[in-house]
């Protein structure tokens, strides 16, 4: 099997009583990809990943890591792997140093002095690390998780909506930190999030689940180039006779008396304006979404896009 496909997920079936809460899901994750792991809140995402991690039972389907098939006799294969999943728990009265070295131990790891204090840098906690936990905030204690999952140099980094509770400015540390990782030093990353512009923002690959099924599935850059926009144009009064019969990479929605809306690839919008102007019309203004972001708004019920 391809060693290259870090991480595979095969037919992933789990019930909890009679609700299927993943439902038959595929995933495949390349090496040095950071994959996003899209999902409105209660979609499967933190189900899955426990799955992966051995923290929960499966139904049915299989894991693979690095290209081998994930059986009880195969948890060494954890040491390549780092995970952070759901609010980490350190003991309160210790220090983000000392808590870190006492769960790496945990795990069976020694590591000097340099490279615990090291990886509490990585993680933007320099000048903290001797603070006791118990003062720090969620978003502090999130990358005190991180910190955790990454100092063991794991080749396969799994992370369970690791920015939730972080502010915008720890949450664009916390992507740039990642993006480094993937680009950098060759890890493979896979996130789960809620957040599209997050996933956008930062994966190479996605899928988008819902209801624990994978609705989408590609390449991020392929995704939005391929996915159609919707494009909204108020103008002044149009002539009755109006449209654009002429140009067949549009599909109009409809046109009414000073509103147009189509569909179509966003690199049709200037012709579409030359057009307006051609016969003189007055544009007031021009708005267009991204097909899949709307259809993201409507699996979550909320814009939480912008
Ligand atoms: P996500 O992480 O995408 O928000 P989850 O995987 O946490 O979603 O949950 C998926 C669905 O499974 C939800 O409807 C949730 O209520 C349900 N679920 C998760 N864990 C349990 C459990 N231990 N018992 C019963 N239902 C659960
Ligand atoms: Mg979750």
């Amino acid at each position: 099997m391809d060693e290259n496909i870090v991480l595979k997920i095969e037919n992933l079936e789990k019930s909890f009583k009679n609700f299927k809460a993943v439902d038959g899901l595929n995933i495949e994750v390349e090496k040095g990809e950071i994959y996003g792991f899209l999902g409105p809140n209660g979609a499967g995402k933190s189900t899955t990943i426990r799955i992966i991690l051995s923290l929960l039972k499966h139904d049915k389907g299989n894991v693979y890591f690095f290209g081998e098939k994930f059986t009880n006799h195969s948890r060494e294969l954890f040491s390549r792997i780092g995970a952070l999943v759901e609010k980490p728990d350190f003991y309160l009265y210790l220090s983000a140093y000392r808590n870190l070295k006492y769960f790496s131990e945990l795990y069976g790891h020694k590591f000097s002095k340099n490279k615990l204090y090291e990886t509490l840098e990585m993680v933007g906690l320099s000048g903290r690390e001797d603070d006791k936990v118990k003062t720090y905030s969620l978003g502090m204690k999130q990358r005190l998780g991180l910190a955790q999952a990454l100092i063991h140099d794991p080749e396969l980094i799994i992370l369970d909506e690791p920015t939730n509770g972080l502010d915008p400015q720890g949450m664009r540390e916390v992507r740039n930190l990642l993006t480094d990782l993937a680009v950098n030093k060759g890890k493979t990353i896979f996130l789960s999030s809620h957040i599209l512009k997050e996933v956008e923002s930062m994966a190479t690959s996605m899928a988008i689940i819902n209801k624990g099924k994978t609705i989408v599935e590609g390449k991020v850059q392929e995704l939005l180039k391929n996915s159609q926009t919707h494009i909204y144009i108020e103008t002044n009064n149009l002539p009755n006779n109006f449209n654009f019969e002429n140009n067949k990479d549009i599909k109009v929605i409809k046109i009414e008396k000073n509103n147009i809306e189509l569909e179509a690839n966003k690199n049709v919008i200037t012709s579409v304006i030359d057009k307006l102007r051609s016969d003189n019309i007055e544009i007031y203004s021009v708005n267009s979404v991204n097909s899949l972001e709307e259809y993201f708004i409507q699996l979550t019920g909320e814009n939480n896009v912008s």
